[in-house]
């Protein structure tokens, strides 16, 4: 495929949810990987393609360090510099946005592993309804149930790695970046995405598993302070605008 027809750096504003996607001819990572990953026929093709990319990402690092006219010899060599970023991730970990986000995805891994037997007669119901088998109205609600589960777990853990993103690329470079058009504005947009996705899977949750209302209750409050922790430390965040996504 023709460099050109992709968008650049596309997949630097979505929540990773390919499948859903409607830029999946436009992305250059898509291109790169899932059509890759779909012909590999077994693990020394998944190795292959793995190096291919690895070396791919390396050769975009160094024509973007180039075009930025970075050393990046220079930052390999540059301890001080190295440490002082690390100590900022390492801040950005235990910031209150990482912790509150962090005890969200901790609720949900334990209420999911609780709710095993939830998922598995899921399934069952499921396979039934696909072999044409009567169960009343089971089979929406089923599908229902199926749909938000997805949502939850793919948001799940995105939402803190996307928050520990923002707080980690606060205060933005003015040399490289703008007020708004920044990557934490970003990080934090692609969060409050993921949050606002969650809140109305847990929302539709909350009508059909009524045993475990409290514990939905719980988690939509968990996002819901979560949001406004987010529009807090990041009052402008609404302005950034998706390339593309949000055109
Ligand atoms: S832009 Fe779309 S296709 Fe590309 S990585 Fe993101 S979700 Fe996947």
């Amino acid at each position: 495929m023709d460099d050109k027809q992709f968008i650049p750096g596309i997949y630097n504003y979505c929540d990773r949810w390919c499948e859903r996607c409607d830029f999946t001819q436009k992305c250059r990572v898509f291109h790169d990987t899932h059509k890759e990953m779909n012909q590999a026929e077994d693990k020394e093709d998944f190795a292959k393609i793995i190096s291919k990319n690895l070396n791919k990402a390396m050769e975009m690092l160094i024509n973007f360090a180039e075009e930025k006219g970075i050393d990046l010899d220079d930052i390999q060599n540059d301890d001080q510099s190295y440490k002082e970023e690390k100590q900022k991730f390492e801040d950005a970990k235990k910031h209150p946005l990482a912790d509150k986000s962090m005890q969200y995805v901790n609720a949900v891994d334990d209420w999911l592993k609780e709710n095993n037997s939830l998922d598995k007669k899921q399934k069952t119901l499921l396979e039934n309804i696909d072999l044409g088998i009567h169960l009343d109205d089971t089979d929406k609600a089923l599908r229902e149930i199926e749909e938000a589960l997805n949502i939850i777990n793919w948001y799940q853990f995105q939402i803190h790695v996307k928050l520990v993103s923002a707080v980690n690329s606060y205060p933005h470079d003015p040399e490289f970046e703008d007020t708004i058009q920044n990557r934490h504005h970003s990080s934090a947009k692609i969060a409050l995405i993921g949050i606002e996705n969650s809140m109305k899977a847990w929302q539709s949750l909350l009508e059909l598993l009524k045993d475990d209302e409290d514990f939905i209750l719980g988690r939509l409050m968990d996002l819901q302070q979560l949001k406004t922790m987010v529009y807090k430390n990041f009052p402008q965040v609404d302005k950034f605008k998706r390339p593309y996504f949000d055109d």
